[in-house]
């Protein structure tokens, strides 16, 4: 028995089992860190496991088990891995949510089959994992795709940009909480006719064509709550071509398989490769 763990900014969901068909999970609020890792501790003490894996909101020092410079109060520099090693005494795997969730499409989704695609989440926050060779890319410390910067025609589109760091970067101008202060309604709430999804699929074209040109994937998969406008693909679609003028490949573009289940099941990955280090890759071929 395998346990994952994926750490949320508003919930962590904690699951025991060996894969999407076989997995008991339960919630808990994110609350203090303290408060929030003695629940998650005391799951596991009643469901014991032989290895954890955690797929957390970022960012993240892998190396040393950490989340970073999250805005999120206490959270900083909180070192969440060796506090739940060593309550359960069991190896922990550690990655980005995004990175677990590329996982878990790789080997159960849509990204079954393949050495090469991008896994992006557009919602709350824009965010993606890339595997590239057939192992998740980490880079110095690991991507932050929803942070590029993208072309913004103020005439077109006079909305600042919500991200605190850059403004106007991808997140800042096609999140969904970008999308609601631009708008005045969520994203949920918009029609689909609205002109607020020909910008949206803009961006998101204009994210497309950075990562075809950077990352040469065989495909591009996207998740998140923002993507349940159905419209939304189709209008990435459309536009990607024409920005990439037939130089380079446009990659296959397609809807995620797993919805919200991605990241508690590629935490799961992440425990069985800290169970069996030596045998495990982040491989793609399931
Ligand atoms: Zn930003």
């Amino acid at each position: 028995m395998l346990g994952a763990i994926e750490a949320g900014g508003t919930k962590f969901v904690c699951a025991a089992g060996n894969g999407p068909d076989d997995l008991a999970a339960i919630r808990v609020l994110t609350t203090s860190p303290d408060a929030t890792i003695a629940e998650v501790i005391r799951h596991f003490k009643r469901h014991p496991v032989e290895a954890v894996g955690i797929g957390s909101f970022g960012p993240i020092d892998r190396g040393r088990g950490r989340i970073t410079s999250t805005p999120k109060p206490g959270w900083q520099n909180y070192d969440i891995v060796s506090r739940i090693r060593a309550a359960l005494g069991v190896p922990a795997g550690f990655d980005t949510d995004v990175n677990a969730a590329a996982l878990a499409e790789a080997r159960w989704g849509a990204g079954r089959g393949l050495t090469d695609f991008v896994y992006i989440t557009v919602g709350t926050g824009i965010g993606g994992g890339a595997v590239v060779n057939g192992a998740i890319l980490h880079g110095a410390a690991h991507a932050e795709m929803g942070h590029m910067r993208i072309p913004h025609d103020r005439g077109r589109d006079p909305f600042p940009g919500s991200c605190p760091y850059h403004g106007d970067c991808l997140e800042g101008l096609a999140s969904g909480p970008a999308v609601a202060a631009r708008w005045g309604a969520a994203g949920e709430s918009v029609a689909a006719d609205h002109r607020a999804w020909d910008l949206e699929g803009h961006y998101l074209a204009l994210a497309v064509a950075n990562l075809a040109c950077t990352l040469a994937p065989q495909r591009i998969i996207f998740g998140g709550g923002v993507m349940r406008q159905l419209r939304l693909l189709a209008l990435i679609r459309d536009e990607v071509p024409e920005l990439l003028n037939g130089y380079v490949r446009v990659p296959e573009l397609v809807p995620a398989q797993l919805g919200d289940q991605a990241g508690v099941l590629g935490a799961l990955i992440l425990a069985e490769q800290a169970r069996s280090p030596f045998t495990g890759s982040s491989d793609s071929s399931g």
